[in-house]
């Protein structure tokens, strides 16, 4: 997440905090400070209950770690690489490299936080009640207690919700997909759930907005909003990966693609091919057909425009070591996150060092307009 800060590194997970958190941590305990806990204490001055308040709330956001943590550990042990736990305003997140392969895996990545979080929760409500039976007047350190064992069973029912990002809509999805063999069904379910939740939390915030509620209202909204984007986006993207599955680079590969060869000037390359064509790469090849390079116009304007019709295209392109090919029968679908997510427009597809077709975004597009065409079952009679 941009704006984040790297804090620690545990068991080889980076924990970092965005600077969102920082306003939702200094609310947390500022309504502790000056609301809950002198609710709950009327004796104590403002400054035991800013420590309790403080106290409080660390607490609170160790055990969110520890919720990312659950999921971290899982997903780790599973085989699959955590990128990172990041703590935000919304709560926390953790990043696993690649979506569940497993309808079983996904189910236990998922579970695995609600479930620590309720572990908290219960070993905190015990705490609460030893210190209430051993006699003690109801100190802030009994009220620290109940307060987490409350907030840690929240946060574990809040996830539990069964919509999708919500750790209950993986838990659904992983359920649907485990009963009926169907991963894409099961994303379609669980995402829809996702966004009937995310649509009831921002009518709630209406509603508090009209009672007057301001601070519910935004929170409500804000949520809301962030679980309907983050259900939308994960479901265009399972919807990309269903549509190009089985589809391999060379069905998607524009075999007409401009090429120059290594002695062009940069002036001819610019003039003729770049500009006319509306092309941001332009692949160099020999009079076989061999790769040898990519002109493209960002390293062409690290040249004089001066020397440009003295300047062979073979200086400027980029050199064969640092480019980057894919193969024609490369399957579509995983490359495709990787085009978006790197901003790249064009790759070469080279087949035994020879170019055979360049694949663009606008040929990736162009395969998600195609018409679904149902594979064809021939039944012998
Ligand atoms: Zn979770």
């Amino acid at each position: 997440m941009r704006g984040s800060v790297k804090v620690v590194r545990l068991s080889g997970i980076d924990i970092q905090i965005h600077f969102s958190w920082f306003l939702i941590f200094a609310a947390v305990t500022w309504s502790l400070a000056t609301f809950y806990f002198p609710l709950r204490s009327h004796t104590l001055a403002a400054g035991p209950q800013w420590a309790a308040g403080s106290t409080a709330s660390v607490l609170f956001f160790l055990s969110v770690l520890a919720h990312e943590l659950s999921h971290a550990a899982v997903a780790k042990r599973l085989g699959y690489e955590v990128e990172g736990i990041t703590l935000f305003i919304l709560g926390g997140m953790a990043s696993i490299s690649r979506e569940a392969e497993r309808a079983r895996e996904e189910f236990w990545i998922a579970v695995a936080g609600p479930l620590s979080s309720l572990a908290l929760g219960l070993l905190f409500g015990a705490f609460w009640v030893a210190t209430r039976n051993a006699g003690a007047t109801f100190s802030s350190t009994g009220s620290i207690a109940l307060w987490l064992a409350e907030m840690n069973v929240l946060l574990a029912l809040f996830n539990l919700v069964p919509g999708y990002p919500m750790d209950g809509g993986r838990v659904l999805r992983a359920v649907v997909w485990g009963v009926s063999g169907n991963g894409w069904l099961a994303t379609r379910v669980a995402a829809w759930v996702g966004r009937l939740f995310a649509y009831t939390l921002v009518l709630g915030g209406v509603y508090f907005l009209v009672q007057g509620a301001i601070a519910s209202a935004v929170w409500l909204i804000a949520v809301g909003w962030f679980l309907h984007s983050t259900a939308s986006s994960s479901y265009r993207q399972a919807a990309v990966r269903e549509r190009l599955k089985g589809v391999a680079v060379g069905q998607a590969m524009s075999r007409e693609y401009p090429t120059i060869a290594p002695s062009l000037t940069l002036r001819d390359a610019f003039d003729r091919i770049l500009q006319p064509y509306h092309l941001a790469a332009v692949p160099v090849v020999t009079d076989d057909n061999s790769l040898v390079g990519v002109l493209t116009r960002s390293s062409l304007s690290a040249i004089p425009e001066m020397d440009w019709a003295v300047t062979p295209a073979a200086r400027a392109m980029s050199q064969p070591g640092a480019l980057e090919t894919v193969a024609p029968e490369e399957p579509l679908g995983e490359l495709v996150e990787n085009l978006d997510n790197r901003k790249i427009e064009a790759l070469p597809v080279v087949d035994g060092g020879r170019l055979v077709g360049m694949l663009t975004r606008k040929g990736v597009r162009d395969v998600l307009r195609r018409p679904i065409v149902a594979p064809t079952k021939t039944e012998s009679s």
